[in-house]
């Protein structure tokens, strides 16, 4: 690799051998269970104006907390917006940017084939672009590139690369240009929350009942999430510190046995978020402080319980399974004093606060008289084709996390 610097300051790398990134995402992730449970119960916490439209579409809501899921076998976009490895990043966090834009701007590498033939970046790997090139690099960003995230074919249009060059004086001229976008490496939740939010008030705005039902159901799930410390983390199964399997212990197993008959679930009404990206950043952050607790006192655990009464074999599905025994698990969590009682908590209230500021944010409209949002018949496909995909990939999901 070869670094050049032109006279207008900007840093230009020149690579001989491009490089592609192929992370896996395999996070798994809070039971089926929980995330229904989570869905079901932020409907009752919400005013009546709001509930007149979400009680009736209870079930619809809790049997779609996990669509959001299913998705990571049918795309490959899907699986960074339900976590972020915070640790890759800090602490100290003052430098990551917490607006989604401001962050895809930094973490998108800009470059173009030169007249040479050589390729060369105006932004790559994180650096800022320089104080006198900011500005115009934001608006050329914002018209060109952000629309084009998330494509497959990652070229850009190469006029509006070179009108970019002549306005700001570069002596440079492309024959191709492309980009590569790497915020999604280690997660995009508390961004990707940013987008549901706004998506979700415009969707509330248009009184667009199946937008509406799909939307508050996906952003319960990733609210659900943004409140499990192991989705903060790039340790998320334990697999660097030898707790391989912690991840399902902590948000399947423990909920499973305990949920139903221990839990209270009574978390007080939804309530106006003034500022949502601190909000967002806010639970991740929340999430993030509890990571340590959660492997300290696990490896503790183990340690000192007897050890043949820590697994124990249990029937799923038909299937003989190896997963902690009961006692195992309530001990865990009265080590943890309640820490998943407490965030199965938090989330629910959050989820029903997040969905009652789009309504807000919309200007609270009237959604006693929303058309019936029963699925047409092309959502009631593109569901069956949902299942079928995740039936078909959990198999391969399973292995891996083993
Ligand atoms: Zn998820």
């Amino acid at each position: 690799m070869k670094f050049i610097r032109y006279s207008a300051g900007l840093l230009l790398v020149i690579v001989l051998s491009s490089s592609f990134h192929t992370p896996s995402f395999l996070h798994p992730d809070w039971g089926f269970f929980a995330h229904r449970r989570i869905n079901r119960l932020a409907v009752f916490t919400l005013p009546p104006e709001m509930m007149v439209f979400f009680k009736p579409h209870i079930d619809w809501l809790a049997d779609h907390a996990t669509d959001a899921d299913m998705r990571r076998y049918a795309s490959p976009n899907e699986a960074p917006r339900h976590f972020i490895d915070l640790d890759q990043y800090g602490p100290p966090f003052d430098h990551l940017p917490q607006s989604r834009y401001a962050a895809l701007v930094l973490f998108t590498d800009v470059g173009f084939v030169d007249a040479n033939g050589d390729t060369a970046y105006i932004a790559q790997h994180s650096k800022p672009v320089s104080e006198e090139l900011h500005r115009a690099y934001d608006r050329f960003f914002f018209n060109n590139v952000l629309p084009r995230l998330g494509a497959e074919d990652q070229s850009l249009n190469v006029d509006s690369i070179n009108l970019f060059f002549n306005r700001n004086g570069l002596n440079l001229s492309a024959q191709s240009a492309f980009f590569r976008e790497h915020l999604g490496e280690h997660g995009l939740l508390p961004w990707h929350l940013q987008k549901m939010e706004r998506d979700l008030t415009e969707a509330f705005r248009r009184k667009d009942s199946r937008r509406i039902l799909r939307l508050c159901a996906d952003m319960g799930h990733y609210i659900g999430d943004a409140h499990v410390p192991l989705h903060t983390t790039s340790n998320y199964n334990g697999q660097k510190t030898g707790q391989t399997g912690i991840h399902g212990f902590w948000e399947s197993r423990i909920p499973e046995l305990f949920a139903d008959d221990q839990y209270d679930y009574f978390v007080g009404k939804a309530e106006y978020i003034e500022h949502t990206t601190d909000y967002f950043w806010g639970v991740v952050f929340t999430s993030n402080s509890m990571v340590d607790s959660v492997l300290t006192l696990e490896r503790a655990l183990r340690l000192s319980f007897p050890p043949d009464r820590q697994m124990c074999p249990d029937l799923r599905n038909g299937l003989s399974v190896i997963t902690p025994c009961r006692d195992f698990a309530a001990a865990y969590q009265d080590l943890m004093q309640g820490m998943v009682e407490r965030r199965m908590r938090a989330a629910i209230h959050s989820v029903a606060s997040v969905w009652y500021t789009a309504w807000v944010d919309a200007g609270q409209p009237d959604l006693s008289d929303l058309p019936n949002a029963l699925p047409s018949k092309e959502e009631l496909e593109e569901d069956a084709e949902l299942r079928r995909k995740f039936q078909a990939g959990a198999m391969q999901g399973r292995v891996e996390e083993h």
